[in-house]
């Protein structure tokens, strides 16, 4: 059986929102109908030099992020598949939606092109945190969402949740737990807001403030990881929870370092030994491609040593954590003594813990994945 780092997979980044939120760093335009016509029209460019660049025909998934894919018609959405036609998952296809952009129409017409999995951004089932959030959908457009995905057939159907809002208080946390998990899903990802300076959502936060919300965003953290797996999903990455054989292979993939190949303006990509970003700028990227110039800046080769400090670092965001001898076969030129202190050392605090050559992160690393990962690297 192929192993899991041997996928292949395609990102596609659908660039549109039609009401930014003001938490979201992700790359984003306010889309006009001309805009996404030429979108369309220059991925298909682009899949035909990511093709000519050794991209395998037969891949095992796809995924369309954004921004919004859902915020397409269904006629674009018709005319995005064409144009990525060339590429065949097969073994998933996931497309994120939003609940105010999400039709049984479209819902169908996802179906039909051969999408398998569904990720519905409900956020929260709450209308206050929703409206904290600045997110544009109300619960009414949430559920008729969930009953659009489901009655259009799809068994696989993840929901991602948000923490950390201004004002959420824990039981309207737990309470969004529990009715995601009582929704026709699979998966259920629990994500913390990450609150950037300049957003419309942080400002006027002081020093004080953040340490305290350091440490809500703590408890939330461990109310998801205590409730998910007593409501039957079980937390296999940082943020990210499924019942049996619902895990969504596409980000596995990834955090396995296998390759994947990206498109559209801001998409990563790390194939034949490099790893780079396509511009975050849809006239940047659209120019690039026209004139067959790179369209991605931040190009790096990646040699062992990259890979295995890649591979170690996203091989601990999940619960199976990683198994060195493994990964010692995958990079052998790397330089694995350099990890042993490090190792040592969070050990010793308790974040990590090593059974053979198994290496995982403890309930309270998980809380510091990023620490963690700051003190290996
Ligand atoms: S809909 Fe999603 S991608 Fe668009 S601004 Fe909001 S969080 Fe960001």
């Amino acid at each position: 059986m192929q192993a899991i780092f041997e996928n292949f997979g395609i990102y596609a980044h659908v660039p549109f929102c039609s009401k930014p939120c003001g938490y979201c760093r992700f790359y984003k335009l306010r889309p006009k109908p001309e805009d996404i016509a030429e979108y369309v029209r220059v991925c298909a460019a682009e899949a035909g030099s990511l093709a000519r660049e050794g991209v395998p025909e037969k891949i095992d998934t796809m995924f369309w992020g954004g921004g919004t894919p859902s915020s397409l018609s269904e006629g674009e959405i018709e005319r995005l598949a064409e144009a990525l036609g060339r590429f065949r998952p097969s073994r998933e296809w996931t497309v994120e939606v939003s609940p105010s952009s999400a039709s049984r129409g479209k819902l169908e017409t996802l179906r039909r092109i051969g999408v398998t999995r569904i990720s519905l951004g409900v956020q929260s089932f709450d209308e206050g945190v929703l409206r904290s959030l600045g997110r544009a959908h109300t619960l009414n457009e949430t559920l008729k969402a969930i009953d659009a995905v489901a009655e259009a057939g799809f068994e696989n159907f993840s929901i991602d949740l948000i923490f950390g809002a201004k004002g959420q208080t824990e039981s309207q946390w737990r309470a969004d737990l529990r009715r995601a998990a009582e929704c026709p899903v699979n998966h259920i990802s629990a994500y913390c807001l990450e609150f950037e300076s300049g957003t419309s959502c942080c400002g006027g936060i002081t020093g004080a403030e953040e340490i305290e919300k350091r440490a809500r965003e703590g408890d939330f953290f461990e109310i998801a990881m205590d409730e998910l797996p007593a409501l039957g999903f079980r937390q296999y990455e940082i943020s990210n929870y499924a019942r049996e054989g619902g895990e969504c292979l596409h980000n596995l993939s990834t955090w396995h370092m296998a390759q994947w190949a990206g498109v559209g303006p801001s998409a990563a990509s790390q194939f034949g030994g490099y790893r780079r970003r396509n511009a975050p700028n849809f006239e940047k990227w659209k120019l690039g491609i026209e004139n067959s110039a790179p369209a991605y800046e931040d190009a790096v080769k990646l040699d062992d040593d990259e890979m295995f400090s890649s591979a170690l670092i996203f091989g601990l965001r999940m619960n199976e954590g990683v198994d060195l001898s493994v990964l010692r076969a995958r990079f052998p030129k790397a330089d694995c003594g350099r990890y042993g202190e490090s190792i040592k050392f969070l050990e010793g605090l308790g974040l990590l813990e090593a059974l053979k050559d198994r290496l995982r992160l403890t309930r309270a690393g998980r809380l510091v994945a990023d620490s963690v990962a700051v003190e290996l690297l």
